[in-house]
């Protein structure tokens, strides 16, 4: 077995880690953490220390780290066959979950569901499919998207077209597909969309963004919207889906059906790649025709509906009602919301706004909170309050210098507890209190 420091070595000669200014991770003095293990709510590093997961693992892990149903779905299946492919064959797994996610739509037109591996892979092929729709329609003039400034759709072309980060996205912005950016809802109203497809919105809450949440009742109003000009609704449930927000999907709290979901993260509980787009049965009848037609979604991978994910997606479902995961999760949303305002009142100089929706939240910092000076983005101000809390006994990754909590909904209440201290004792050691 190579030590921890040969790892480390091996890691920083021909690693290339995502989001990561790589000559920063690559420096002598950075020690990277080797995640060896976990258990729950909890992540153990290479020196055996334990850690609370404060973004659930980049915001996918739902019932806690080897929860014994979900790996025993895994092994059984594993057991069997690691993998079908979809192109010619199926799965029990992969049907018996295509089922089981359309029945979690009940009060919506969604009837089918397209499997692939990712949420940028999830977006894509809604927008592919929004597109081809068009052209199959008699109005192959629609093929452009409107999306929300800030937003964050994935990192592939098509879903980097939606994307509103200026640091993420601007430097693609001309390769890519027609999008026209808007900020609001009254943004909208002035805009016709003949030449539209589809809306897409990170529903209730903008992640990437910083964690920004919507007025309430704008979904509502943007799904009529929609309604008025034929426009689809492509509802990117990748972060907010499998309980985030209080409710199975974020769609839910203001009763809003979309044309398109885009499923991944939460889908296997955070065990597996596994992502899905989930669609209405008008969109897909506009594909079926003879072959000669040529209207079949020539789109698709190789691991698309992989029986394993699968498997650990029914188990986290059957965890979602055997363990009645979101109502154990209501009073724990209302004492994160207990615990940010003690953060607030303690801590009132360096913390700005306060965001929360359901189990996520987002905590600005700022030099100054009362004139609403921001510190300046070379000081890494989130970076160091996350380094901080490490030592405190919490992982957590900022968006600049908003901190983000979203544990997995299996946290307990007393490691809940224990995470809103430690980023406390974070932002004490490098705002100093007050
Ligand atoms: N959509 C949203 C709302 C996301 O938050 C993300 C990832 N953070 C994605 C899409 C892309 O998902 P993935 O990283 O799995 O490609």
């Amino acid at each position: 077995m190579p030590s921890a420091d040969e790892l480390i070595r091996l890691d920083k000669a021909h690693l290339w880690h995502p989001f990561t200014q790589m000559q920063d991770w690559c420096a002598p003095e950075h020690e990277p953490l080797i995640i060896v293990s976990g258990e729950g709510a909890m992540i153990r590093d290479q020196h055996g220390r334990d850690y609370i997961d404060g973004n659930s693992t980049i915001w996918t892990n739902i019932h806690g780290h080897r929860h014994p149903k979900i790996t025993a779905a895994i092994t059984e299946q594993l057991g069997r066959i690691a993998h079908v492919s979809a192109l010619g064959f199926t799965n029990e797994p992969a049907i018996l979950l295509a089922a089981e996610l359309i029945a979690l739509w009940p009060r919506s037109e969604l009837s089918r569901v397209f499997f692939t591996d990712d949420g940028s892979t999830a977006v894509e092929c809604a927008m592919k499919m929004a597109i081809q729709f068009r052209q199959q329609s008699g109005q192959p003039e629609r093929c452009g998207f409107i999306a929300f400034d800030q937003a964050y759709h994935g990192d592939t072309m098509g879903a980097a077209s939606l994307g509103g980060v200026p640091a993420f996205h601007d430097r693609f912005r001309r390769l890519g597909l027609p999008v026209q950016f808007v900020r609001s809802i009254e943004e909208l109203r002035g805009i016709a969309a003949d030449d539209c497809t589809a809306i897409v919105i990170e529903p209730l809450i903008q992640g990437a963004a910083g964690m920004k949440t919507w007025p309430p009742g704008m979904l509502r109003e943007l799904r009529a919207w929609c309604d008025a000009r034929g426009v689809f609704l492509i509802a990117d449930e990748v972060m907010t889906g499998f309980g985030r927000t209080g409710k199975m999907f974020a769609c839910e709290h203001e009763d809003v059906a979309p044309d398109f979901v885009a499923l991944a993260k939460g889908l296997t509980g955070g065990t597996l790649p596994l992502a899905a787009t989930l669609t209405t049965e008008r969109v897909f009848r506009a594909f079926l025709a003879p072959h000669a037609e040529m209207k079949t979604f020539f789109h698709g991978h190789s691991y698309s509906g992989n029986p394993m994910g699968c498997a650990a997606a029914l188990a986290s479902l059957e965890i979602f009602r055997g363990e009645q995961t979101l109502a154990r999760l209501a009073p724990k949303i209302a004492l994160l919301s207990e615990l940010l305002a003690e953060l607030k009142a303690t801590h009132p100089r360096p913390i700005g706004d306060i965001r929360q929706c359901g189990f996520i939240a987002g905590i600005d910092l700022m030099a100054d909170s009362a004139s609403g000076r921001p510190f300046g983005g070379a000081e890494q101000t989130g970076h160091r309050v996350c380094l901080a809390a490490r030592q405190h006994g919490l992982l957590t990754r900022p968006i600049r210098d908003t901190l983000v909590l979203m544990p997995p909904l299996c946290v307990t209440e007393e490691q809940l507890r224990a995470a809103v201290t430690a980023l406390g004792a974070g932002i004490d050691e490098v705002c100093g209190s007050g």
